[in-house]
């Protein structure tokens, strides 16, 4: 069984705005996923910490942000002390003034507090070296997502390490929202993706930069009660068979937000979403029972696979490429993942320098830079010597070739 998974796109309203002031296309935002080497707050000296001012129905209250993009109206794209980005429309502004050194950092427990005050009641933290947990689940589950989390962190930067991508360590912690079952999570999650709110058990949210999910040993599809101790018991469903598609979906958005803190992508840079939709289905085969490192990275996506061969069509990896919208239909998005994971795969497994190169150049956009499909176009054939049109039957050949095993 394998739950959607979909990934998170930034609201119509920002793309609108800045489509309008700054002349930006909006974006290849994805999962809803982070960072420019980047989006620095105190560790780069290139990004203004300012004290401002915001008028708004309740009165007037002060932020400290940091200013990411500044359109040509006065209208701000700053990133706050809690990681999210937030849209200030001029009207808002009343006062900026730029505060002299780096915002003070705060600690992972501090910041906790800070996200547990936005939370509903009856939420707890659990810090690891990486990851900030904010759960309202069994403690074990927390720990259980926190070990989980820190093998893909240490697999995924060995993983770029050897391929000669030495990836930045996350300037602040990795957030993480674990509500104890579904109704509870959808309560928030509804916010964020509407519809799809019952097809998704878990997503990285790129403009607040956390990962919402829930306690999925409770998960009506695994057809289980949920855990009634913090005992193995709850635990062990997740390393069955038919939790795979859960935790495979959990990895998948974890991947997001490693790739958007890691200076792999930057948040609202224009990172086309087949690179980082093809990067998280990479990563995204669960390896429960390799107790060191991160086994399953690089092993054949069987779902994606099969969906690639069964929905094949000429002119199908150039479209993926060229323009986001393969990903944007609900009927059509699962097939683009696959396509996504497919070209993602060829790629690294037979061309891996000109892949990371290309990631290389992907990772320097900016924060609501332009893109277009010339644009892309021309990075991809750069990269690669050959066009997505060109690559195609190669591409196909290799999959077809592949062997999966079941496991
Ligand atoms: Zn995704």
């Amino acid at each position: 069984m394998r739950s959607l998974t979909l990934c998170f796109l930034p609201s119509p309203r920002i793309a609108a705005y800045f489509a309008a002031v700054v002349g930006a296309a909006l974006l290849s935002v994805l999962c809803i996923d982070p960072d420019r080497t980047g989006i620095a707050l105190a560790a780069d000296a290139s990004v203004e910490i300012e004290r401002i001012e915001v008028r708004s129905e309740a009165g007037v209250r002060s932020l400290e942000a940091a200013v990411l993009v500044e359109a040509v109206d006065g209208g701000l794209l700053v990133e706050l002390p809690d990681e999210s980005l937030k849209l200030l429309q001029p009207p808002e502004i009343v006062l900026r003034a730029t505060l002299n050194g780096p915002l003070e950092g705060e600690s992972p427990r501090a910041l906790g507090r800070r996200i547990l005050g936005e939370l509903p009641p009856g939420f707890d933290l659990h810090i690891t070296k990486h990851y900030l947990i904010c759960f309202d689940t069994q403690r074990a589950y927390a720990q259980w997502c926190g070990a989980l989390f820190e093998r893909l962190y240490e697999g995924f930067r060995n993983y770029w390490d050897k391929a000669d991508f030495a990836l930045t360590e996350p300037r602040r912690p990795l957030i993480v929202v674990i509500f104890s079952d579904r109704q509870r999570y959808a309560a928030l999650a509804q916010n964020d993706l509407g519809a799809a709110t019952d097809r998704v058990v878990g997503y990285y949210n790129l403009m607040n930069n956390r990962i919402t999910t829930f306690d999925l040993t409770g998960s009506d599809m695994l057809k289980q009660k949920p855990a009634s101790s913090a005992g193995r018991a709850g635990l062990d469903i997740l390393a069955s068979p038919e939790a795979s598609g859960l935790v495979a979906t959990l990895v998948h958005e974890a991947t997001h937000q490693l790739a958007f803190n890691c200076g792999m992508h930057q948040r609202l840079a224009p990172v086309p979403l087949w690179l980082s939709e093809g990067i998280a289905t990479y990563f995204e085969t669960p390896d429960l029972g390799s107790e060191r490192g991160w086994r399953g990275i690089g092993i054949v996506n069987k779902p994606r696979r099969e969906r690639f061969l069964a929905r094949y069509r000429p002119g199908s990896l150039e479209s993926i490429v060229l323009a986001d919208e393969p990903f944007r239909h609900a009927e059509d998005a699962i097939d683009a993942y696959a396509r996504a994971w497919a070209l993602t795969y060829f790629l690294v497994q037979t061309r891996k320098a000109a892949f990371v190169s290309y990631l290389k150049t992907i990772g320097k956009k900016q924060p609501l830079e332009d893109d277009s499909p010339a644009q892309r176009l021309h990075e991809f054939t750069q990269a690669f010597g050959v066009t997505p049109a060109a690559i195609e039957e190669p591409v196909m050949k290799f999959v077809v070739r592949l062997r999966t095993k079941d496991r």
